[in-house]
């Protein structure tokens, strides 16, 4: 059983939830072409039928995890999408790779789905995401966090 939706939330939090959650064109949500490089590692270029060019860094969309346990731990620690993780504290640094896929495979038609480098995959990034992801992209003016 399910408890999501009947959550308290803060009325800033639903005043942002409801300014990004306006639903997009279908054009602003539709590829026309994507591009993963995970052989140079450069990350994801997205170009959007309503011209739009979107461009994500691997790191910054494996911080941006839409997956339930990554979504879990970005609200705990207040963290937000695509944000890094603090270092974690050793005696020593850690050299921690920057994050890359392995893989990626389409889901039908709406969404990819990386298979990360540290073997967490369970993130499905839906275009209407991705496309969320890219605040400078969108066809409307939302709110700064
Ligand atoms: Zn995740």
């Amino acid at each position: 059983m399910s408890h999501e939706g009947i959550r308290m939330i803060s009325r800033e939090e639903s005043e942002r939830t409801a300014a990004t959650e306006q639903p997009l064109p279908p054009a602003a949500i539709s590829p026309a072409k994507v591009k993963v490089d995970i052989t140079n590692g450069t990350g994801m270029e997205i170009t959007w039928k309503d011209g739009h060019h979107s461009k994500w860094t691997f790191p910054y969309l494996r911080d941006a995890c839409p997956c339930a346990t990554c979504h879990e731990e970005r609200e705990k620690t207040g963290r937000a999408l695509g944000e890094p993780r603090p270092a974690p504290k050793a005696l020593f640094p850690i050299y921690t790779p920057p994050a890359k896929p392995n893989s990626a495979e389409p889901i039908g038609r709406y969404a990819i789905k990386f298979k990360w480098a540290d073997g967490h995959e369970s993130g499905i990034y839906s275009w209407d995401f991705l496309r969320r992801l890219d605040q400078n992209a969108l066809p409307f003016k939302v709110a700064a966090k």
